[in-house]
């Protein structure tokens, strides 16, 4: 995976690293840190403290127009993985350039959080902390940046987290808090023992950080465990609690903490910079709200909402016209005998289709496929045996009528007009050309998680009974055995958009998952039109 991936797509940094070129000609102190490289690159040594340091300095100056001071011997924030919670606690809050209210709780030398948030969406916040060099270095970098008005530092007893920060302000409703975590138990784990896997290399940046920055009893699970119980009790006095992690496994343990307890709002998300990984977890009792997907849901949403596709380029439109209208489908354009050749072809291979509405100059055909005719028969013998190792004990009754589905031959149409006339859902066919709706199918359809995939009877490919008769070719033979009562299909492999249209001079076609039993049989579907067509022009 490309790392940039999990940063947040608002971090600047994300495709534009900091260029040091740039920085060391501007700026002096950083221009100190930085060496050429054997390809001849401008690199620093991210394993020196003060190499780090000034980058850190460097970046707030030249992208933030902050100046800040930190102590060598505490933790040297690194500006684009800040950020990156920075820009989620956005997310979470919905606060881009409002005024909103936060915790930063341990907000360490630099005071980066409050900073930054300050400055870049004008957030006011409580800044808490135990160390005294932290403090005072907090407080002052606050001050010499004129931010006293929104940033108040406080020095907590270390016993503290939030409960008592808040004790003072009873009528405050804040928006939100935010912390990173000292994130080792003990010295063992800051060296890197036990929390990492043996064969990864060790960090490639240095752990800069004094004990109590990065060490706390029980190291960051118990830390977070004590932030969700001061939750527990104070509930709706913040909208957001948010919490980074600097362990992968720290996550499934503290959510199902929070699941234990009850919180009605959870999610989490990761970040990274480099090689650095980070979490974050954040929890709400507010049912309004918005709750970002976290990162593995939203690359799943992201591949389902992916419509398979293939183009049929120019140069072969002129034939697969001629093809269309030779067999009586005289349509004109190349979408409408594209359309029309694929109607052929599914109606072939008994795929149930109608038409969907869609956009002008556009064809869609909603598709319920029932049984598995697209698939040869070597590779439908794989299949089968692949399907019989899986289900040792399926009755045997089942793989007999699958043999005799899979060896019927398909009814032969030679009109390509005959159209399989199924009302799917009861929703009535419509003329695609007076009807521009979106194409897209319907949001809670394409849904890869939601309840419905599983409610789907899923094993058609092995016991529907497919018999040659009962083949789904014509109006007047229509296959009720799969209608229920409202004219539904109830029994599918799956069901599918599939779309025609222009682009530029070529013809797209694209198939949208709606729902079913697996996106392989989609895949084996478009594959096969798609090579029908292609043949078809080849001849
Ligand atoms: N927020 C800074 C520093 C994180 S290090 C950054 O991201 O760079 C964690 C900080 O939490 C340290 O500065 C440590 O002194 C502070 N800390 C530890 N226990 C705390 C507590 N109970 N309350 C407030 N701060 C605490």
């Amino acid at each position: 995976m490309a790392l940039n991936k999990s940063m947040h797509p608002r971090n600047r940094y994300k495709d534009k690293p900091p260029d040091f070129a740039y920085l060391a000609a501007k700026y002096p102190e950083f221009q100190q840190h930085v060496q050429t490289s054997l390809v001849g690159r401008p690199v620093i040594n991210f394993k020196e403290p003060e190499a780090v340091r000034a980058l850190t300095c460097t970046l707030l100056k030249e992208d933030f127009g902050l100046t800040i001071e930190i102590p060598l011997e505490r933790l040297i924030p690194t500006v684009p993985l800040r950020l990156n919670y920075i820009h989620w606690v956005e997310d979470l809050i919905d606060g881009q350039k409002q005024l909103r209210r936060g915790i930063d709780i341990g907000t360490g030398a630099s005071c980066i959080y409050p900073l930054l948030g300050a400055t870049m969406n004008g957030w006011y916040f409580l800044a808490t902390e135990v160390d005294d060099i932290c403090f005072d270095y907090a407080k002052k970098n606050v001050e010499q940046n004129n931010l006293s008005d929104l940033i108040k530092v406080v020095k907590v007893p270390k016993k503290t987290l939030l409960m008592d920060a808040l004790k003072e302000e009873t009528e405050i409703v804040y928006d939100f808090c935010m912390c990173n975590p000292p994130f080792f138990a003990n010295q063992l784990e800051a060296k890197g023992v036990n929390s990492r896997n043996s064969r990864r290399p060790p960090p490639s940046s240095v752990n800069t950080g004094g004990v109590t920055e990065i060490m706390a009893e029980g190291g960051e699970l118990e830390f977070v465990k004590r932030i969700i119980h001061d939750s527990l009790q104070l509930k709706k006095r913040l909208r957001w609690y948010s919490c980074m992690l600097g362990k992968k496994c720290s996550l499934a343990p503290l959510k199902e903490e929070l699941r234990k307890q009850g919180v009605p709002k959870v999610t989490y998300t990761e970040f990274c910079q480099g090689r650095t990984m980070r979490w974050a977890l954040a929890w709400s009792f507010y049912d309004d709200v918005i709750v970002p997907s976290p990162p593995s849901k939203k690359r799943k949403l992201e591949k389902a909402r992916k419509p398979l596709s293939f183009t049929l380029p120019e140069a072969g439109l002129k034939e697969l016209q001629t093809k269309a209208s030779a067999l009586g489908c005289a349509g004109g354009c190349p979408v409408e005998s594209v359309t029309s050749l694929l109607e052929k072809s599914l109606t072939e291979l008994r795929v149930l289709f109608k038409h969907a509405p869609c956009r002008k100059q556009e064809q869609s055909l909603f598709l319920t496929a029932v049984e598995n005719t697209w698939i040869h028969g070597r590779q439908r013998r794989r299949e089968q045996k692949r399907q019989l190792r899986e289900l040792p004990r399926a009755p045997q009754s089942a793989s007999l009528q699958n043999t005799a589905a899979t060896t019927a031959p398909c009814p032969s149409t030679s009109d390509c007009n005959t159209k399989v006339n199924v009302q799917v859902a009861g929703s009535p066919e419509q003329n695609c050309q007076t009807q521009p709706v979106k194409r897209e199918a319907p949001k809670e359809q394409i849904e890869p998680e939601s309840d419905h995939m599983n409610k789907v009877n899923t094993s058609t490919d092995t016991v529907m009974d497919t018999s040659p008769k009962e083949g789904l070719t014509t109006e007047n033979d229509s296959p009720l055995q799969l209608l229920s009562s409202h004219g539904a299909v109830s029994q599918f492999l799956f069901k599918c958009l599939l779309n025609v249209m222009l682009e530029e001079k070529d013809v797209l076609v694209e198939l949208h998952w709606v729902e079913g039993q697996n996106k392989d049989l989609m895949n084996q579907l478009c594959t096969y039109l798609k090579n029908t067509l292609l043949r078809s022009v080849a001849r």
